[in-house]
């Protein structure tokens, strides 16, 4: 049997497939390539082109293989964007994942990992931010994720399929053995952009607000290894399979950076001096977002164990640094 990986060519869905075959897993992989890059797909999956809206090319592929289980990572991602153009981030998303129900349903597969995102919170009450937190999202993208779990909810009702929904923090790092790492286009995030202006790819950083209120100024987040991302993937398909409940779970370190702080963490790690600018605040940014995992810990047995900041941004630059232009240039 097969775990069938959707928007396993794009940067957290391809370290997924990397660790499910190093458990010896086989692994389908779907992605439309849209912002995937066919080059991140592990050699050893079997690989198919396509959008998860179109149900004839999902039933082809349902009927092929034999697949077991599911886990969902195709999806737009991009916050300002999905402000934008919110008709396009639910009709990928929601109607996307309408789709994937409805085939899974067919097929009897009755089990899925979702990849869901702190953005179903909104601004929180407090943090550490708990599952038990109102759910209110601030834009767009947030409410598709949050829409897309409450799809899951009422089809386990009705049909039996069994999902795990997991709120990650911020992701970020690469695979160690560095064969995969991040590559957005255009990129938006905070890691990759710092370690672009070390690498003289940009003239500096800017820092979207210093007058927040934080000890500092700037934003704090939670930052997650992604390897250690995929381990609680890989422990929630187990936890299903073996019976577990359909949950929801964040995914961070519990532990909180601000901007500034990442930008020195990476002046340390690459020797670089990367400049630094001010700028105005980035609209829907929260201050301070940090994750109680708590209940991942508990009850998936998840154990992060590359919390190091240092660490994180040493694995991420030794996949800026080697593959400077991403995967253009494999
Ligand atoms: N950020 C920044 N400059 C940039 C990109 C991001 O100051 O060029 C800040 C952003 O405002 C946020 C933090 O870095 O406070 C992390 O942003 P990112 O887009 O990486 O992730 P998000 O928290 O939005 O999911």
């Amino acid at each position: 049997m097969s775990v069938l990986v959707l928007g396993g060519a794009g940067y957290i869905g391809s370290h997924a497939v990397y660790q499910l075959i190093d458990q010896k897993r086989k692994v389908v992989v779907i992605d439309n390539l849209e912002t995937g890059h066919r080059e991140a797909v592990h050699p050893e999956a079997t690989f198919y082109q396509g959008d998860i809206r179109n149900i004839g090319f999902l039933r082809e592929i349902f009927e092929k293989e034999s697949i077991d289980s599911v886990v969902h990572f195709a999806a737009n991602s991009l916050v300002g964007e999905s402000m934008e153009d919110p008709l396009k981030y639910f009709d990928n998303n929601v109607h996307g994942t309408q789709v994937l129900l409805q085939v899974m349903k067919e097929h009897d597969v009755k089990v899925i990992v979702f990849s869901s995102t702190a953005a179903t919170y909104g601004e929180p009450e407090s943090v550490p931010i708990t599952e038990k937190m109102r759910t209110e999202p601030t834009n767009t993208y947030g409410e598709t994720k949050l829409t897309m779990e409450k799809l899951m909810k009422w089809c386990e009702a009705a049909h039996g399929i069994r999902h795990v929904s997991l709120r990650y923090f911020n992701v970020a790092g690469a695979r160690k053995s560095g064969e995969i790492g991040e590559d957005h286009q255009p990129e938006t995030h905070l890691i990759p952009i710092i370690l672009q202006v070390a690498l003289g790819q940009r003239e500096h950083i800017s820092i979207f607000g210093n007058n927040y209120n934080t000890p500092d100024g700037t934003c704090i987040r939670d930052y997650i290894h992604v390897e250690d991302l995929i381990n609680a993937h890989l422990l929630a398909l187990n936890y299903l399979k073996q019976g577990g409940k359909s949950d929801v779970f964040n995914l961070g370190s519990s532990q909180g950076f601000s901007v500034k702080e990442m930008i020195e963490t990476a002046r340390n790690v690459t020797n670089k001096d990367i400049p630094a600018r001010t700028a105005k605040r980035r609209a829907g940014d929260p201050s301070v977002l940090i994750a109680s995992s708590e209940k991942a810990r508990n009850t998936l047995g998840w154990n992060p164990t590359r919390t190091s900041i240092n660490e994180i941004m040493k694995d991420a630059w030794n996949w800026h640094r080697n593959n400077p232009n991403g995967y253009k240039r494999m």
